[in-house]
């Protein structure tokens, strides 16, 4: 069967033409000029889609996402049927979720554990980055054997101690592992230890509400293991790619490295674009705690906000992703209703990803090229899914969303599709709305209805990343 996607304006990195897609089964085999002879041509027989009035981009592509992760003695609100499929109502066809390994336990087994619990319930394509909680040479060893198996990127934890937390010895390791295999290091880069003084002073001093959280996770201590980590990365001649960047220090950081022409990456996440200290984790009450994330909202005094807007023009930030770890208010935030510390960790947002930086495009931020740059293309050339992903051009997968620049509507809990009883981003009006989303050329959302199924997603077995220098 054909499809072919009429009228619209295909957005690719490098401009926003008007054009005609036409797919066979789950590729797309053709891009037209419109009223061409094979454009005319390729309507014989094909279902036609009506794009007119709409942005025709490639699907979504989050690279960092948590579904039902067990964190701080809850679990993330979403399983992977929920989560996948709110992915898809907001635009995103892909994501690269984590397979966790703590300290003392096998990765091999961590990791099936994860495919299994994922296996026939997404509703998109997946992929898996490997969390390796616990270095050592069992663990050393099996990064080489997960990088030919589609497992091609691994995350660290410079925060967390006693839970994730990797010192720099360790780092190290892993690092010139990863220089050996081909694999791409990711960085949770806060100093966890130095956080963790301040943090108990904090409780101790009876300073428990929501917003100590960011009080206590201080910019210093986020630049300084991003200075730590790519003074390490270059050691052990490892690429780096730091996570949920979200403090200007940091970013100076990376921008030092990257002037330097070191393989040097970074993403930053919606929350940190829009959200601040003040404004949102200050909240009254415990409503903060919605806002608890880490790296944590920083000040809009300082003008993170600003910096970050500026990383994603400059590329010193090269991917938006949204660290998708929802929880719920009643019963997971809850835990920490008097101690700041025990607040689950995340923000669900996996849904509003490509919207609120569609905003950026309105607010003239971005381009409109940047923003398929930043939220499919580059994220799919970084974990080696290009160009099966993150492009419109013969031969990828036909992931494309059907997107309307002018339709306003406003974001909250009541329309919202992922499983969490709250809404960071209640009540923010975006002009942009996912009106159409196709997966491997199937219609999985149309009119305000989704068509697809748990299972439809299939297991994405990734090169290395596309982007070394
Ligand atoms: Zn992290
Ligand atoms: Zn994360």
């Amino acid at each position: 069967m054909t499809i072919l996607i009429k009228g619209g304006t295909v957005v690719s990195t490098t401009g926003a033409d008007p054009a005609e897609v036409l797919i066979d089964g789950e590729t797309v085999t053709a891009v037209l000029q419109p009223g061409s002879a094979m454009a005319l041509a390729a309507e014989d027989g094909a279902q036609v889609i009506d794009a007119t009035g709409k942005l025709v981009v490639p699907g979504g592509v989050d690279v960092h996402t948590h579904m039902e992760l067990p964190f701080g003695g809850t679990v993330a609100s979403d399983d992977f049927e929920t989560g996948t499929r709110a992915a898809a109502w907001g635009g995103t066809t892909t994501i690269v979720d984590f397979a966790t390994q703590r300290y003392g336990e096998n990765v091999r087994q961590c990791l099936d554990d994860r495919m299994a619990l994922a296996e026939g319930r997404c509703a998109i394509d997946y992929g898996f980055h490997m969390i390796i909680g616990g270095v050592d040479n069992d663990s050393l060893k099996e990064m080489d054997a997960l990088v030919n198996e589609g497992i091609t990127s691994f995350k660290l934890f410079m925060a967390y101690p006693g839970v994730f937390y990797a010192d720099d010895g360790q780092i190290l390791r892993a690092m010139q592992q990863a220089s050996g295999n081909g694999g791409l290091i990711m960085m949770h880069a806060e100093n966890g230890i130095a956080i963790d003084v301040l943090a108990e002073q904090a409780y101790e001093r009876g300073d428990t509400d929501p917003v100590n959280h960011g009080y206590v996770r201080r910019a210093e201590f986020e630049s300084e293991a991003t200075h730590r980590a790519i003074q390490l990365a270059k050691v052990g001649a490892a690429p780096l790619y730091i996570v949920h960047l979200s403090a200007k220090e940091a970013l100076e950081q990376v921008a030092i490295a990257r002037g330097k022409g070191m393989n040097v990456f970074a993403e930053t996440c919606p929350q940190y674009l829009y959200f601040s200290v003040e404004d949102h984790l200050d909240k009254p009450g415990f409503e903060g705690a919605a806002y608890v994330c880490s790296t944590p909202l920083r000040s809009k005094h300082e003008h993170h906000q600003d910096e970050l807007w500026n990383g994603l023009r400059t590329n010193d930030l090269a991917v938006v992703s949204t660290d998708h770890c929802p929880f719920c208010m009643k019963e997971q935030k809850e835990l920490g209703l008097n101690d700041f510390r025990a607040i689950p960790n995340g923000i669900g947002g996996v849904e509003h990803r490509m919207d609120m930086i569609f905003q950026g495009v309105r607010n003239g931020e971005i381009s409109l090229p940047r923003w398929v740059e930043l939220c499919s293309t580059t994220p799919a050339r970084m974990m080696g899914m290009y160009p099966k992903k993150g492009v419109i051009q013969p031969g990828s997968d036909a992931d494309i969303v059907l997107y309307d620049p002018n339709h306003t509507w406003t974001i909250g809990v009541d329309t919202h599709h992922m499983n969490i009883d709250h809404s960071a981003y209640e009540g923010i009006e975006v002009t942009g709305h996912v009106d159409t989303v196709l997966s491997r050329g199937k219609v999985i959302v149309d009119a305000d209805a989704y068509h697809g199924s748990a299972g439809d997603g299939q297991f994405l077995r990734r090169s290395t990343s596309q982007y070394l220098i």
